[in-house]
């Protein structure tokens, strides 16, 4: 891009919004984005899609910056949207809550949970990661076990196309057109549960194939679990845990009894050792770690696993690497995997 086409775009953006235009160097992106906007509004981000358009300067969203993968390019403007992390209820019982694209995931399940309610799905990267970085990304989180993919709990997309055109994405072409990746996500209405009588189990493995067993036993019989999730040794170690494989989730309290006997008999099937109620509440308390808003947070690679597949992978070699795993597992039969660099976490 030619100094003068950079200059003309960057003089009508600070026409538009003053001082939150924040020239280059950004430090963000390899090599440096040209400059950060910060929008207030939807209505904002149309002008500065259609300003960019106008220059063809592509535009980038920021969130927490917690997947590390960003499409920031040297001639790239970023949008960032800490601005716009407001959040509305419905007057009515109906279950959703529409937030902008800035609003931390937790932020949402913390005001959600005042009123008796939460959201269907969340990541574990939720005390940082935005609603439009995860939008963005798409994935399996907190409650993937009964409710799957975060974009099959995606009511709604408003977006901002490049150019300024603004859409609004409907519930069945909320994946095809994430995965597009076009545009800019400026509010989503999602999906919420009723929630506050949650459950924690949890139970101890000593090799791979008892708890991949365990989890393939327990998908098997369609037991009506909201969330589960796993850990592997070395990061049952980091959260001071104990020892070995740790197998957790949470199930709403009125399905005890639906529950409570599966999940005794796959732990017996496969030498599992149920966690007495306090450490599942200690484990599932820990589901954020190590995402915390006072602390850097490590790199995570997130590798998709058939559930078929889970015991060669867990039981593969670690190459040396430091890393530790967690796995969630998902009502398609797919696990995320997250290795997480030790290192980083020192
Ligand atoms: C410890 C840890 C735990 C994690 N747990 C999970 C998990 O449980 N499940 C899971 O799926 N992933 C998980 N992740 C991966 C990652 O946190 C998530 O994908 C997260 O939601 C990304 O959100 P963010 O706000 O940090 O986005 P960023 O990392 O800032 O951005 C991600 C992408 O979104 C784009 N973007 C941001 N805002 C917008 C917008 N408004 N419109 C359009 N594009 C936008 C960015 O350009 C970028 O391409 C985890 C990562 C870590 C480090």
């Amino acid at each position: 891009m030619t100094d003068a086409r950079y200059d003309g775009a960057l003089s009508a953006l600070e026409d538009i919004f003053g001082d939150r235009v924040k020239r280059g160097p950004t430090g963000i992106g390899e090599p440096a984005a040209l400059a950060i906007v910060s929008p207030t509004s939807a209505g904002e981000v149309e002008r500065l899609a259609e300003v960019a358009g106008r220059f063809f300067v592509p535009l980038v969203g920021l969130g927490a910056g917690t997947a590390r993968e960003t499409d920031a390019r040297e001639e790239s403007i970023l949008v960032r949207f800490d601005l716009m992390s407001g959040m509305r209820l419905p007057d009515s019982d109906e279950p959703w809550v529409e937030a902008e694209p800035g609003a931390t995931l937790l932020s949402l399940e913390n005001n959600l949970e005042t009123r008796g309610l939460g959201l269907a799905v969340y990541p574990t990267s939720a005390p940082r990661a935005t609603v439009g970085g995860w939008l963005a990304m798409d994935g399996i989180g907190v409650g993937s076990y009964e409710y799957g993919w975060l974009s099959e709990n995606v009511l709604s997309a408003d977006m901002v196309l490049p150019g300024g055109e603004r859409r609004m994405v409907g519930e069945e072409d909320v994946r095809s057109v994430l995965e597009q990746g076009a545009g800019l996500t400026v509010s989503a209405r999602l999906r919420t549960r009723r929630a506050g009588g949650d459950v924690p189990f949890g139970a101890a493995f000593g090799a791979p194939e008892d708890l991949a067993g365990a989890v393939a036993d327990l998908f098997g019989t369609g037991v009506p679990l909201w969330h589960l999730a796993f850990l592997d040794p070395e990061m049952t170690r980091a959260r001071s845990l104990g020892e070995g494989f740790l197998l957790f989730g949470a199930y709403p309290a009125e399905r005890a009894a639906a529950v409570e006997e599966v999940l005794a008999d796959a732990f017996g099937a496969r030498r599992g050792r149920a966690l007495p109620a306090a450490d599942a509440h200690r484990a599932w308390g820990e589901r954020f770690f190590p995402v915390a808003p006072s602390r850097p947070t490590p790199a995570a690679e997130r590798v998709l696993v058939p559930l078929t597949d889970l015991a060669e992978v867990l039981g593969g070699g670690r190459d040396g690497r430091r890393t530790a795993a967690q796995g969630t597992v998902a009502q398609s039969g797919e696990v995320l995997l997250l290795n997480l660099d030790l290192c980083e976490m020192a």
